[in-house]
């Protein structure tokens, strides 16, 4: 992982780099940054400079042995810590017992979340917790002599969750570290961790991404276009990790909209195959779908009256959402709007009632296909 795969932060990503060039990297480093601003690809990242045996001018050369196992965050020089719950036959549950979940959370996103990656741990009701076990397990680990790299690396993702047995045991590694040794605290949180840790560690303090930066992210790797990036970056908040909840969210939506397009357009021409598969597929879904199905609908005949009627500037949709929406928003009109709305209420009135719903939809689309052709 290398200093490309951090979104912005390029204030603290030079500063890191200088250290390494004036030989000043201090050896416990505390990265500080809320959830989805990038502390943790930050600190694997410039672990990863520091062990790559080709160091360019601003990132790791991604090419050498080194960087290859840091690639896929093998490399036998730098370890991990992060929470992990019990299980049923693992009372006293390490990092390491969880490495390969780890390497299949962080590889596939750097940007890791708590609560994301305690799910991939499937164990949602359990807290997540690093331990006074870890902190023995880390001393071990650096009993052992670095292989590959000239000195040792230790990456404590969220060291907030050490509980206070874990920390002190930490603290005295970090007092008196093992010679060539580097620990890499991780911390959303200031005010949890204990004050003794903070005073012995060298602050490096990410601030949220900027909206800048987040656009220009956005549309790199998700493809959107430029005024769907800066909108999903602005209601971000600079987190990452809510900016790819946001598009996720944006996709669902995006289908919701096409299959109501459908459904409309099967109405119109009166389409029972299509009517069927999609009555079909809506009765496989839940009660609570199918009503949000209704619901979206409501919005969006909305949405077509203000297509029809309003100023551009008041138009939700846009790009080719729109373009399809233009096209059928002439159906809905001053002279059936009021009915559409009130057969939709009706059905979602009679759904909420636990009507039978295939019968209910067969009904709506035929109520439909006479409404659209309301002049
Ligand atoms: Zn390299």
């Amino acid at each position: 992982m290398q200093f490309s795969t951090v979104i912005g932060q390029l204030e603290v990503k030079s500063r890191l780099i200088k250290s390494v060039k004036e030989n000043r990297v201090s050896h416990a480093l505390l990265f500080l940054g809320a959830e989805g601003s990038g502390s943790l690809p930050l600190a694997i990242a410039f672990a990863q400079y520091l062990v790559c045996e080709n160091q360019g001018e601003d990132d790791a050369c991604g090419k050498c042995p080194a960087c290859v196992k840091m690639k896929k965050l093998v490399h036998p020089d730098v370890t991990f810590s992060y929470p992990v719950t019990t299980r049923e036959k693992l009372k006293n549950p390490k990092s390491v017992d969880f490495i390969t979940e780890w390497r299949k959370a962080v590889l596939h996103n750097p940007y890791l979340g708590y609560n994301e990656w305690i799910t991939e741990l499937d164990s949602e009701n359990k807290q997540g917790n690093i331990s006074v076990d870890e902190s023995a397990d880390i001393l071990h680990r650096l009993s052992l002599k670095s292989v590959e790299a000239p000195y040792k690396i230790v990456i404590i993702w969220l060291a907030e969750k050490m509980n206070a047995a874990a920390s002190n045991k930490m603290l005295k590694i970090i007092e008196e570290p093992p010679d060539q040794t580097f620990f890499f605290l991780i911390s959303e949180n200031y005010e949890q961790i204990l004050p003794t840790i903070l005073s012995r560690t060298q602050l490096v303090k990410l601030k949220k991404i900027n909206d800048e930066d987040m656009t220009n992210a956005l549309m790199e790797r998700h493809s959107l276009a430029k005024e769907s990036a800066q909108n999903i970056a602005h209601r971000s908040g600079g987190n990452y990790l809510e900016a790819m909840n946001l598009i996720h969210h944006h996709d669902e939506e995006q289908n919701e909209n096409k299959r109501f397009l459908e459904w409309m357009r099967a109405c119109l021409k009166m389409n029972l195959k299509t009517i069927n598969d999609l009555t079909q597929e809506l009765a496989d879904t839940s009660r609570e779908q199918q009503k949000l199905f209704l619901q979206n609908g409501l919005h969006i005949l909305r949405e077509c009256l203000v297509i029809n009627y309003a100023d551009s500037s008041m138009i939700h949709f846009e790009g080719e959402e729109l373009e399809s929406f233009r096209k059928f928003s002439p159906f809905v009109n001053a002279n059936n709007a009021e009915r559409f709305i009130e057969e939709f209420n009706k059905a979602h009135f009679h759904l909420e009632r636990n009507a039978n719903f295939k019968i209910l939809f067969a009904d709506l689309s035929f109520k439909v296909n006479g409404l659209l052709h309301v002049k």
